[in-house]
């Protein structure tokens, strides 16, 4: 989030691979791997992750565990999406980037995490909300991408290319939407000429595409930072700094011991009101969710226009990381329970 995940852009092939399919999940005991048992459409989609990996280890979930609880929606009915397999410069071997969608289509909630490798507390909180996100699936459309970055994860590196901010490093990050924003209010060109990464390219590509049947009405993106004692939120949104959503989650982190920044400026210079950052315009993939327009395919598009965009970034500093994790699980649990008492949600059976 915010000024640091800023990329120029990289003529790079794109390797976006989109499936669309039910599948029951078989985890092994060795590694992890995904068995597609039936599908609904042709192509069934199956998820290795390499035996041995190492994951970063400060207390974080090993990624195998990570990936196992979150296929448990799979048994729930959700689908299961690959959205690509990354191997960014100086890893091993490939690590997909997945993501799981109710059953149900529709105007839905979209949730995200693990965009920076280094903040694990997000992947790590929707691996304990699991039923919780499958009960919000059951009321409305939900789409999760709960590990974006799952080479960052096991590395704790930030971006694909490098491990943290630097002044004299791009870092290319796995949500940069320069390529699909435009560089002002009414031009056609977008801010960069390609994506920074195939990733990137793939994550954004999927989000456009997947919008046309889920669109986004909210989107959750959980984010931590290390440099950071108090908390705040972006509110991306023409709602902003008044969005009811964005006013109760800063309540709920108060609530679980997070320090919350309630006045004055974000280490970058933004204005804080109550916890509270207006929309910025930072080519994130969570400004892409907010965009009215957006330019694909050499002309201006709709965009997904969510209504609710919210970016979370919770201090790492100080702060233990079990504390973080079950601070973000109490988030996502408390924004599901608002959303589904929302008009247009289904009643309770
Ligand atoms: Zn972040």
């Amino acid at each position: 989030m915010a000024p640091q995940c800023k990329n120029v852009a990289r003529n790079r092939p794109g390797i976006a691979q989109l499936y669309g399919a039910a599948v029951t999940a078989i985890v092994c005991c060795l590694g992890l791997t995904l068995a597609a048992c039936h599908s609904e459409i042709a192509t069934s989609p199956e998820v290795h992750l390499p035996e041995g990996i190492v994951t970063h280890d400060d207390g974080r979930l090993p990624i195998e565990k990570l990936f196992a609880a979150y296929l448990g929606l799979v048994d729930r009915g959700w689908h299961l999406d690959v959205i690509a397999e990354s191997q960014p410069a100086g890893t091993a071997a490939p690590l997909p980037i997945i993501a799981l969608r109710s059953p149900r289509p529709g105007t839905a909630v979209w949730i995200l995490s693990g965009i920076h490798g280094e903040e694990p507390a997000g992947p790590n909180a929707i691996a304990a909300a699991v039923e919780d996100l499958a009960g919000l699936g059951e009321r409305m459309p939900v789409v999760l991408v709960p590990l974006s970055n799952p080479q960052g994860y096991v590395r704790n590196w930030r971006y694909l290319n490098t491990p943290e901010y630097s002044e004299t490093i791009e870092g290319e990050s796995v949500g940069d939407s320069s390529h699909l924003l435009p560089e002002s209010e009414d031009s056609g060109m977008p801010r960069a000429a390609a994506a920074s990464s195939p990733e990137a390219d793939a994550l954004t590509r999927y989000l456009v595409r997947l919008a046309e049947s889920y669109p986004p009405r909210y989107s959750i993106d959980l984010h931590e930072d290390d440099y950071i004692a108090e908390g705040y939120v972006y509110s991306q949104s023409e709602l902003g700094v008044n969005d009811h959503f964005a006013i109760e989650a800063i309540k709920v982190l108060g609530e679980n011991g997070i320090p919350i920044k309630l006045a004055g400026q974000t280490r970058f210079g933004e204005d804080i009101v109550g916890g509270i950052i207006g929309p910025v315009n930072d080519s994130s993939i969570d400004e892409l969710i907010e965009a009215r327009k957006i330019v694909l395919d050499g002309r201006i598009q709709a965009g997904p226009a969510a209504r609710t965009v919210l970016v979370f970034e919770t201090p790492a500093k100080d702060v233990e990381l079990a504390q973080r994790t079950a601070a973000h699980v109490a988030l996502l649990r408390r924004l599901a329970a608002l959303i589904a008492s929302e008009p247009g949600s289904t009643p309770p059976p």
